[in-house]
């Protein structure tokens, strides 16, 4: 099953964590490379055990840290051709770069990666639909609007990770940024307000909808209780208060969390897991043992 952590989000940096066993993808490296191994660590992720990072887009908030995490660990990095080479120009170092078109589908170990294009003030960004084949988790970050496509697919997820931007009264009255900045965050490709993300979540919410995580809070023109409602409520419009939504944030990770519900206790079970909280362990270990239980009626 896949599982979800977010290391941190916002304007500061934003990174996650996606494992389906022993595979574990680092969705952006936008922290800078102590924090991104300090936080995988605190979820007792060793940084070291990571199969792949995957890139949205060239911004520093999303590949500021991955020059130097790369440095000492041959980590393959994916990225679109145009994001991969923006992003080359100000690296010192050379990595192992693997080149997809925005729209292809690749391969890493047991999880199947979608990527497709979103529109944001970036030279070819995209949003990802990871699938390992019973769980199904979606990724956006940074998208101005929702396309008719990103709707595609991120229908019928387990668990959207979204960015809930800004709330539009909160950036409208912001004195801080200037007129110009405040237009390019709420235009087509700039970034999603409390209530596209809340549409975007009710649009897209099917019967497995699970968990929803938002992400990219601004500072000063959000607040996780303002998001939160605006999601919520929409989510209660539709009749799905039963989704849970939280918010990512900046300064801590967000732990490790399967995309979906487990399965609900067989009435008549003869084996359970050793340890169910453990499916995606960082060390390298063997697969957890069974052990038999006899039941007492
Ligand atoms: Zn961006
Ligand atoms: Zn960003």
């Amino acid at each position: 099953m896949l599982h979800l952590a977010v290391l941190g989000s916002g304007s500061s940096g934003n990174s996650a964590l996606v494992c389906n066993g022993e595979t574990r993808i680092l969705v952006d490296a936008g922290l800078s490379a102590r924090q991104i191994a300090e936080r995988l660590e605190s979820l007792g992720v060793d940084p070291d055990s990571l199969s792949a990072i995957v890139l949205t887009h060239e911004h520093g908030d999303h590949a500021r840290g991955l020059g130097v995490f790369c440095k000492k660990r041959s980590l393959p990095v994916y990225a679109t051709a145009r994001t991969g080479a923006v992003v080359r120009d100000n690296l010192a170092a050379p990595l192992a770069w693997r080149q997809f078109e925005a729209g292809d589908a690749f391969r890493i170990d047991g999880v199947e990666v979608r990527s497709f294009p979103v529109p944001h003030d970036a030279v070819d960004p995209v949003g990802f639909l990871f699938d390992c084949g019973s769980t199904r988790l979606g990724v956006v970050s940074d998208l101005g609007h929702v396309t008719r496509l990103v709707e595609e697919r991120l229908r019928d997820v387990d668990t959207l990770f979204t960015e809930a931007n800004y709330d539009e009264t909160l950036l409208m009255n912001d004195t801080k940024r200037p007129w110009a900045t405040k237009q390019r965050i709420g235009n087509r490709h700039g970034h999603l307000s409390n209530d596209q993300a809340a549409e975007l979540v009710s649009t897209v919410a099917g019967t497995r909808l699970h968990r929803v995580v938002l992400g990219h809070l601004s500072s000063d023109c959000n607040q996780p209780e303002i998001a939160l409602e605006a999601v919520r409520r929409r989510l209660a419009a539709i009749g799905r208060a039963d989704v849970l939504v939280e918010c990512a944030g900046r300064r801590e990770a967000l732990p490790l969390q399967p995309v979906a519900p487990p399965p609900p206790p067989a009435l008549y079970r003869e084996e359970i897991p050793a340890d169910p909280g453990h499916v995606c362990e960082p060390s390298r270990a063997a697969a957890p043992e069974w052990r038999q239980t006899e039941w007492a009626f």
